[in-house]
């Protein structure tokens, strides 16, 4: 690449979508989904669209052609953006509710659609994914066939809409609320609980000790609202469970993540087999750490520090470098979303923490860094950069297929990642490397193990609150004391206490999202040991990078040679992270 191709900008620059907030094309594009979903539903909400295959075809080739127009307007991301820069831009926050409640309205009129489809005869619904007129429309349609038997009427859809509003989000969000009121007392500071959590595994081993004992305090003092929350929502899971169909309490989500139930079954049970091997990590862990026995507010504490330094400069030399040695396009993705100002990358006052990448049909790819000189930030600017480029690589797929599953959305990001750090380590000293690979594992061992631990706690929480009623606050902390220890093992002396952490783990109101973490994280390692044998293998990566969502993701990662379907697979990838801490464990002693 010659060098000015490799110029870029540090700050969004968001007329990229509108001028401001004046900008007529805002209006006019409100408008125009205002109008085409009204007309839309006009034309069709008491048409008998799914009677034969050229109605079909025709109805979806219009929705398709909505889909698109609709697809342009982009105002709800362009005041989030501007949110998100400045948390005090009040213009945006106004017009971004005001966007969001005139949208779904607009949006709702659409609801009918899937519920018609949803409704269409099984043996029909065989004869339309036979037919090769609507071979664009397949997956499409298999997802909405697969999920038939679990639609209400509409009329039921309607007030489970409704309701749910009182059943779920205003507990959770109440639950929420009372959480983030708290401040937890230390050294004579009244620090806000996020920050508190953030914090702890950066501080030294008695003032962590401390600070986590009145973390786990506040939890306790607010769970009786927690206990209250928990069960009604887990109830209202239940309730919505069996009107729907769904056999157990994780078959929904595995079905909306487009997974096999069978499949997942088995991951869920191989990683459980194996907590023998988090547990092997924690003994080197707490020996790393020179203790006997760890607290739970050890668990993500380094080993050491990573001194060395990597302005942004020479991060975007680093990683753009790589990524295009990996493949030119992916090079050419990287520069070209810093030089045309679509990458925020230092902190600023008022600007909201952490990274995220946002891409959307037809949108210039936006990333939020926060960049602040260290290897985390390399590492992240890695991880943004791999989400860019699988956002990007979609848009070969038509609107309907740009999306994709939940369970392939980090394996893109998470596989850049890996090849980055892999090429990072001739920068850092041997004891350097030593802690990376220390962090490394402590990352796959939190995205695997502790996940499914999760994933058994709740599943053990639905079971019991399905079979007992309910089921008190000591009574669900005890339990997720049962399901730390059984991931993490002797090395740690778990409390009940730290059981009480459920009132703040945002994951178990999210049924069974966890899973996918782990399922997205082996899938990953395999990529990157694969594509390390073989550099020609990046050309079946990218067929997963730009396949989107047209196919499941079992499916999809078929085709790039990974048989998630082979329980061996799974076995496997947990197999490579012990290697990584045999490996740990020899290095570790020639530390200094
Ligand atoms: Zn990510």
């Amino acid at each position: 690449m010659n060098p000015e191709q490799k110029q870029y900008k540090t700050e969004w620059d968001l007329k990229l979508l509108y001028k401001d907030e004046k900008d007529p094309k805002i209006e006019q594009g409100l408008k125009l989904v205002e109008s085409e979903c009204d007309s839309f539903e006009k034309k069709y909400k008491d048409s008998d669209f799914t009677s034969s295959a050229d109605e079909l075809l025709k109805t979806l080739n219009d929705y398709e052609d909505l889909s698109k127009k609709a697809g342009e307007e982009k105002t709800s991301y362009y005041f989030y953006f501007r949110k998100d820069l400045n948390s005090e831009d009040n213009i945006a926050q106004a017009f971004s509710t005001k966007v969001s409640n005139r949208m779904t309205k607009a949006t709702n009129k659409l609801v009918f659609i899937d519920i018609k489809l949803s409704k269409i005869p099984e043996n029909k619904q065989k004869k339309y994914l036979k037919d090769k007129k609507l071979k664009k429309y397949w997956y499409f349609l298999e997802k909405i066939f697969k999920n038939a038997k679990h639609v209400l009427t509409e009329k039921e859809e309607q007030l489970v809409g409704l309701l749910s509003q009182t059943s779920y989000s205003m507990w959770v969000d109440g639950q929420e609320k009372l959480l983030t009121s708290q401040t937890v007392d230390y050294k004579g500071q009244k620090l806000p609980v996020q920050k508190a959590l953030s914090m702890i595994s950066e501080l030294p081993k008695n003032d962590r000790r401390i600070l986590h004992e009145s973390l786990n305090k506040v939890f306790k003092s607010i769970s009786h609202f927690a206990e209250a929350e928990i069960n009604a929502v887990y109830n209202f899971k239940k309730v919505m469970d069996e009107r729907r169909g769904f056999e157990k309490p994780y078959s929904a989500t595995i079905l909306g993540y487009e997974n096999d139930e069978k499949n997942i079954e088995k991951m869920i049970e191989t990683v459980t087999k194996n907590f023998k091997i988090s547990q092997r990590f924690y003994k080197l862990h707490a020996k790393l750490l020179k203790e006997k026995k760890l607290s739970v507010s050890d668990r993500a504490v380094k080993i050491g520090e990573i001194k060395k330094k990597f302005n942004f400069e020479t991060s975007v030399s680093i990683v753009g470098d790589i990524f295009h040695k990996m493949g030119k396009e992916y090079g050419e993705i990287f520069y070209r979303i810093l030089k045309n100002g679509q990458t925020d990358v230092f902190p600023k006052k008022g600007k909201s923490g952490g990274a995220y990448c946002a891409s959307s049909y037809n949108m210039p790819t936006f990333i939020l860094l926060n960049h602040n000189d260290d290897i985390r930030s390399l590492e992240t600017l890695a991880h943004e950069m791999g989400h860019a480029v699988h956002g990007e690589r979609s848009k070969v797929q038509s609107i309907f297929y740009q999306g994709y599953s939940t369970a392939t959305a980090e394996v893109a990001s998470t596989f850049f990642e890996q090849v980055v750090l892999s090429e990072i380590e001739k920068y850092l000293s041997n004891d350097e490397k030593i802690i990376l690979l220390h962090n490394k594992i402590m990352g796959d061992i939190s995205t695997i193990f502790r996940q499914i631990a999760c994933f058994n706690f709740e599943l053990e929480l639905h079971q019991r609150i399905r079979k007992e009623g309910q089921l008190s606050k000591e009574e669900i902390a005890k339990l997720l004391h049962k399901h730390l220890e059984s991931y993490m093992g002797d090395a740690f002396s778990v409390t009940d206490d730290d059981g009480y952490f459920f009132v703040n783990w945002s994951h178990i109101r999210r049924f069974f999202y966890v899973y996918s973490y782990a399922y997205g994280q082996i899938v990953s390692r395999a990529l990157f040991e694969n594509w390390k044998k073989d550099k020609s293998y990046i050309k079946k990566i990218d067929q997963f990078l730009s396949a989107g969502g047209s196919m499941s993701p079992d499916e999809i990662f078929k085709k790039a040679g990974i048989n998630t379907n082979d329980p061996k697979f799974f076995e496997a990838g947990l197999q490579s992270i012990e290697k990584d801490i045999e490996k740990l464990e020899k290095l570790s002693l020639k530390m200094k």
